[in-house]
């Protein structure tokens, strides 16, 4: 049974690597982002030094940490890839950056969760290249410094916001990742689809599109979803008519919404009025954990106009009430 889970991830991370772009070229979208990175690592290779540290911000799932390694293949070095929760005890990053080559990247995906010590850790070693340990306690306590090699900082995060200004000073420089549009989507789902050999029409990549909420990562998953679809169906391409139909069954509707989304806008406006109304309350009363709605759900929301934030809360829509077919805001209208 163990063989047979470890045998499944394995798979799924296989599927999940052979989809993922490997080159500038094949990466969708993005364009502001990729060129000031192509700027940036030319500099950087005609001086012959590592890249600047970069902070990548943005929702999950908008493709952070294929920049980073398409950056690491483009530079020609290697890309470690963390996470904040995995680096809990100091000699978690301490670990990692004694081992690295010069150039190499280190990527450290929800990097705003970094606990004080092993943040301090990084200051040294971001800025001049280097760990200063602790060696001992209280008075024969002694600090060493190691240098080490010269290397580039990626950091993730879906809140810019919640940073420490000293981290946040040392990233050379910090750039956002947009939702894509959803012809952007239907390109990454017509690409996709080639790879996993499943035969898509023009019509059905764009339905899938529209219906991924901005984000990569939404769309392959969709994708996978319709085309288990068709194939239980016995169809061997995936039409608009048909994508349509699979997704309703998943309860992903024409926006792109799935039924947290629905519960979200229609709590807000059957228990608050619409709003305005605290993350919290919304919270407790949809049962959903707050920072889940904040980083996940909320984003893409605020993006297509469907709630908005006010100095007193959160407040849906006039076309948020349209899109579930409620009345509402007579309220305000009067
Ligand atoms: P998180 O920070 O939550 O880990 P992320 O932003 O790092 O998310 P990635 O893992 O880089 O997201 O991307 C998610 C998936 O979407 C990957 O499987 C990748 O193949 C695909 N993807 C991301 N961006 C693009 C793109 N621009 N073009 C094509 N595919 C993309």
């Amino acid at each position: 049974e163990l063989l047979k889970t470890t045998q499944t991830t394995q798979d799924k991370d296989n599927l999940e690597e052979s989809i993922r772009p490997h080159s500038f070229d094949e990466y969708i979208g993005q364009k502001d982002l990729k060129d000031v990175l192509s700027i940036v690592i030319e500099a950087a290779k005609t001086r012959n030094e590592p890249m600047d540290h970069l902070l990548l911000y943005g929702p999950p799932g908008l493709g952070k940490t294929t920049i980073s390694l398409i950056l690491a293949s483009e530079m020609g070095v290697n890309c470690k890839i963390t996470a904040a929760p995995a680096l809990e005890r100091p000699r978690d990053i301490t670990g990692l950056l004694v081992n690295l080559k010069p150039g190499d990247i280190l990527f450290i995906d929800e990097i705003h969760r970094l606990n004080r010590l092993t943040e301090e850790l990084l200051y040294p070693a971001m800025e001049d290249y280097r760990l200063e340990i602790t060696i001992g306690k209280g008075q024969a306590a002694r600090t060493r410094s190691i240098p080490l090699p010269k290397f580039t900082l990626v950091g993730a995060t879906t809140k810019v916001g919640s940073l420490t200004s000293p981290l946040r000073d040392r990233f050379g420089l910090i750039q956002r990742l947009k939702f894509y549009d959803p012809e952007e989507l239907a390109l990454i789902i017509k690409r996709t689809a080639k790879l996993l050999n499943t035969s898509i029409t023009e019509q059905g990549s764009q339905e899938i599109g529209r219906r991924s909420r901005g984000t990569p990562r939404i769309a392959n998953r969709l994708l996978r979803r319709v085309r288990d679809y068709i194939q239980v169906k016995k169809f061997d391409t995936i039409t608009q008519e048909l994508a349509a139909e699979a997704l309703n069954i998943y309860q992903v509707d024409p926006q792109g919404l799935d039924w947290t989304d629905r519960l979200i806008l229609e709590t807000m406006i059957t228990q608050f009025d619409g709003g305005p109304v605290g993350l919290e309350a919304v919270a407790a009363a949809t049962g959903e954990d707050a920072k889940t709605i904040e980083e996940v759900y909320e984003p893409y929301l605020l993006q297509i106009g469907y709630i908005n934030r006010t100095p007193r809360g959160r407040v849906v829509t006039t076309a948020a009430y349209q899109h579930l077919g409620k009345t509402g805001e007579q309220q305000l209208s009067i």
